[in-house]
């Protein structure tokens, strides 16, 4: 429960504190604020402090889904993302309007695959999936896939969501790091694009340059602040990579490993929501 709530937590700390600089340059946040380590809002959204973005919307959409159904049901999280877009929200992606509007017009649930669906949409808002499916690895992977291709159809998405999501599960039942080498090896073995060490240097919203700044970001470091301090700083797609980071880190360390002073910063009305859905999609996983 520590681990799980850490994780969700996380990745909405990392959503925000990395939305205050998202699409910035590692040196422009430099210039600005030398390290970018508080939770102050701003950035291209002119966001409140501990407001979050799309990366924590969806995840939420998803989790709420699944709560309401009692279980996995594909058509409940496309409905909850329809309802979400048409919320008006601050901030979606081209990838996911694109695959929440095919699904408003034809009903389907999965979207042709295509070059430009190669996002880090689908990977950023896995974690309830995680949630209700510590039981099974096999269910994992499904269902992790199943919700991706709601908007991304991508071999190198696919893989990442996947690996993020084995790991994540891993660290929540086991609290040790040494499982996460393991899935990260082999993924780079299957897909070589994904190698991180020396760190590439990009940060799109290219779900390669996520997954490097992400595994960089965990893999080298051993604290929560110090994991995403690192990630969020190296600009670009900072709140995704940081809520990725955090989500990561967050279950490794527990809610106790993340700064009091995020945790206080953070939208009460979110952190509410993560406590709320992260025991119910909890008791999910033990049916
Ligand atoms: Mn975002
Ligand atoms: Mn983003």
């Amino acid at each position: 429960m520590d681990r799980a709530l850490g994780s969700f937590l996380g990745l909405a700390i990392g959503d925000a504190l990395g939305a205050t600089v998202e699409f910035m340059t590692a040196r422009e946040i430099a210039a600005q604020y030398q390290v970018h380590q508080e939770i102050i809002g701003g950035g291209w959204l002119r966001l409140k402090p501990g407001r979050v973005t799309d990366d924590t919307a969806m995840a939420l959409a998803l989790g709420s889904a699944l709560i309401a159904s009692d279980g996995w049901n594909l058509r409940a999280i496309a409905d909850a993302f329809v309802k979400w877009m048409r919320g008006n929200p601050v901030d979606i992606g081209n990838a996911c309007r694109r695959g929440i509007s095919n699904y408003i017009s034809t009903g389907g649930l999965s979207v042709p695959p295509a070059e430009e669906n190669g996002g880090n949409g689908a990977a950023m808002r896995n974690l309830p999936t995680v949630f209700a499916s510590l039981a099974s690895d096999e269910l994992l992977v499904r269902r992790s896939l199943e919700q991706a291709h709601l908007t991304h159809n991508h071999p190198q998405s696919d893989a990442a969501t996947v690996a993020l999501a084995r790991m994540t599960r891993r660290l929540l039942l086991d609290g040790e790091r040494a499982a996460c080498n393991q899935i990260a090896d082999s993924l780079i073995a299957r897909q070589p694009a994904f190698a991180f060490k020396p760190w590439p240097g990009q940060t799109s919203g290219y779900i390669v340059h996520t997954v490097q700044t992400v595994f960089d970001g965990f893999f080298s470091t051993g604290s929560f602040e110090d994991c995403l301090v690192r990630v969020v700083n190296r600009g670009g797609d900072a709140d995704t990579a940081g809520a990725l980071a955090g989500q990561l880190a967050g279950a490794l360390y527990g809610v106790q490993g993340i700064p009091a002073r995020w945790l206080k910063k953070l939208d009460p009305k979110v952190t509410t929501a993560i406590y709320l859905q992260t025991q119910k999609l909890l008791n999910l996983s033990e049916q």
